[in-house]
């Protein structure tokens, strides 16, 4: 039996792999029964609604996690002639900040697809549910956010949700406020 000793300070620099839950190793190593459930446990815990998104890899680091998302290849409409495209033109890997689970934040990557139009020589990204375009947090966690800063201050929220304080600001001045009269 050989026993190995490892410091603490270089574990903590360590890339640790690890499955927060037993049912994303059962995706990996039994059949598509339990890949789907263990996909749809992933999509509700992260608040994804797309259907054709992958959980791809999850990587535990000391300080944060890291989800790597890809997407399945979809037609598309194309925002430009609204013809119908299946055609990849490239890949880009856009950056997310997810939610915080169990005081630690999640950092998502996914891997998106740009499409070529073969009947316009245009090409476009993929629209996803999760994350509108140009944004760098999942809409789960702006709606929390939003939610939480109707009740609570601004720097408490950006602590709560993830959020620096002048994002959140930025996010909620864009939204209108309705109100209900009493
Ligand atoms: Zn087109």
């Amino acid at each position: 039996m050989v026993v190995s000793f490892i410091p603490t300070r270089f574990i903590s620099k360590q890339k640790i792999h690890a499955f927060p839950s037993p049912l994303l190793a059962l995706s990996c190593t039994k059949g598509k029964g339990e890949g789907k459930r263990a996909t749809s446990f992933y999509h509700k815990l992260l608040g994804i609604k797309d259907k054709h998104v992958d959980v791809w890899n999850i990587e535990k680091y000391s300080n944060k996690w890291l989800i790597e998302l890809h997407t399945k290849v979809k037609k598309q409409k194309c925002p430009f002639c609204k013809e119908r495209t299946k055609r990849i033109y490239s890949y880009r890997k856009q950056s997310i900040q997810g939610p915080i689970l169990s005081n630690t934040p999640v950092k998502i990557i996914v891997k998106k697809r740009r499409y070529l139009c073969t009947y316009c020589p245009h090409t476009f990204y993929e629209r996803l549910q999760m994350v509108d375009i140009y944004q760098r947090c999942t809409n789960s966690v702006q709606t929390s956010a939003l939610t939480y800063s109707a009740v609570g201050f601004f720097t408490l929220v950006a602590r709560l949700t993830g959020i620096s304080t002048n994002r959140l600001i930025r996010l909620f001045d864009r939204h209108q406020l309705f109100y209900v009269p009493i």
